[in-house]
């Protein structure tokens, strides 16, 4: 695979040069990406300024072309979706589903009505204006679905944008953004590529009113020192250590499934996934063996593969990085109840891990490991879980696990992050309802309304008879 080109004002572009894309499967380059300079970036941004004063004026004429665009992502499903694989590692299926939730993304903004604000004397509107440039920059874990968090609401509210995902995911992007350019009109959406350099220029440009992020917590507080700058408005999804707790009335057998699959799906590299398990010492070992024999069962090999229900992790600095944390766990007292290894193949394949024995302190639980290794810590009281669980600079999500509701919900009222579930995780992960982080997991959300809301500024209109 070679033939990729930006998009940038409704062209087809190359870059200054390319950089090597790797298939995670495999460990082996097998495609190029256009690596954009700063020219270039230049002229994404020129692009999007210069489409943005129509652009904003007919919002009718936007819904049309996100609904448009919806149906020709759709349509596009079948040939992105191998390109998604190939670059992330996720099963194929995985793949078309993050496509799906795309889709649906842009269906729920094109059909959003934004409510009109009028003060309750009538004598005043609050508009509600876009902002113009905004710069998108995306993470390798969901590539297309992060993107389409961005693209839908800042579009749909009149903003136009330079999109740059991952270096190491940066095919199906510049795919759809090609897909999409005979849809949209010029500028409006441009998509670049490069390496991490390249988000810092993005971040320095002159051009963009806003800077919309998502990445690590590292990266985001660099986004924000150089938007500081020139005051560009920020949005920032970040990192997560993200706690379940579960209750001692909670059935083990029951909730395992749910549970496994909450810190382990594409393979472990969400942002919300499950991090750390906090289990009563009376149902500890029950949970444990309930996660180990499902981690034990479960299917890992290349993305393309049939079956497969988890691919490899997606690059080799998170591989080592996830191996680190494991290996640093088990010579501080861990024990692998299931996994432990790497998976003695090429390509970056890593056993599924329940780790029992953890205990606060040890690296894997105080850090986001992003990767298929889940610790799971014994407590004897509530309250000091939950002062654990809360314990962290970050505060993204959490779940509480019980089938006495009420006490579920009494002890969500104590954690302090952006999202809680009962007896699920991430359930709220939906386009009509906000999405962030409190503490260092982010600044601002995403989804809904208030999504949309993030990409505009206020003006009041005060009218009078002259
Ligand atoms: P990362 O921070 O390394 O990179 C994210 C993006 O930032 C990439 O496109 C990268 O090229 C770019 N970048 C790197 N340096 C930059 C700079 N100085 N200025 C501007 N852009 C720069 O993150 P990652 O490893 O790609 O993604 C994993 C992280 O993303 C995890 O911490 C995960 O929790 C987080 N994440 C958060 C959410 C959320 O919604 N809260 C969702 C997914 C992932």
């Amino acid at each position: 695979m070679t033939d990729f080109a930006m998009t940038v004002g409704g062209a087809a572009v190359p870059g200054a040069g390319t950089f090597d894309v790797v298939d995670p499967a495999t460990g082996e380059v097998f495609a190029r990406a256009p690596d954009c300079g700063a020219d270039r970036l230049d002229q994404a941004m020129a692009a999007a300024r210069a489409a943005f004063p129509a652009w904003r004026r007919d919002e009718r004429h936007r819904r049309d072309l996100l609904n448009e665009a919806a149906r020709a992502l759709e349509a596009a499903a079948g040939r992105l979706a191998p390109i998604l694989t190939a670059e992330q590692g996720k099963p194929l299926k995985d793949a078309r589903r993050e496509i799906a939730t795309a889709v649906t993304w842009l269906r729920y903004y094109a059909g959003l009505d934004v409510p009109r604000e009028v003060s309750p004397d009538g004598s005043a509107e609050v508009i509600r204006r876009p902002l113009g440039v905004v710069a998108a920059i995306t993470p390798w874990n969901f590539p297309i679905a992060l993107a389409m968090w961005k693209i839908a609401p800042a579009l749909r509210a009149g903003n136009t944008m330079v999109l740059k995902p991952s270096p190491y995911t940066p095919l199906t992007t510049l795919a759809m953004g090609e897909m999409l350019a005979p849809i949209l009109p010029p500028g409006v959406l441009n998509v670049i590529s490069g390496r991490d350099p390249l988000g810092a220029l993005m971040t320095a440009h002159p051009a963009p009113r806003k800077i919309s992020f998502t990445g690590s917590t590292a990266t985001g507080k660099r986004v924000a020192a150089a938007a500081a700058e020139d005051l560009k408005r920020v949005t920032l999804e970040l990192g997560g250590n993200d706690p379940a707790i579960i209750l001692d009335d909670a059935n083990p057998g029951q909730i395992a499934d749910s549970l496994f699959w909450s810190a382990f799906a594409n393979n472990g590299q969400i942002c919300l996934a499950v991090k750390r398990v906090y289990a009563p010492e009376r149902l500890y070992d029950d949970l444990v063996e309930a996660l180990a024999v499902r981690a034990r069962s479960v299917r890992v090999d290349a993305g393309t593969a049939d079956g497969a229900q988890l691919g490899p992790i997606n690059n080799r600095p998170q591989y080592e990085r996830v191996a680190g944390l494991v290996g640093d766990a088990l010579r501080h007292g861990a024990v692998a109840a299931a996994g432990g290894r790497p998976i003695d193949r090429p390509g970056y394949f890593y056993q599924p891990t329940v780790l029992s024995g953890a205990t606060d302190g040890t690296r894997i639980v105080d850090e986001e490991q992003f990767g298929p290794a889940l610790p799971v810590i014994a407590y004897r009281d509530l309250d000091q879980a939950v002062e654990r669980a809360n314990g962290t600079d970050y505060g993204l999500t959490a779940s509480v696990w019980s089938p006495d509701l009420d006490r579920a919900a009494r002890v969500a009222a104590e954690l302090d992050c952006g999202q809680v579930s009962i007896n699920a995780h991430g359930r709220g992960v939906r386009p009509d309802l906000p999405f962030g982080g409190h503490k260092r997991s982010g600044l601002g959300v995403e989804n809904g309304l208030w999504g949309l809301y993030g990409h505009t500024d206020l003006q009041v209109l005060v009218g009078s008879q002259s």
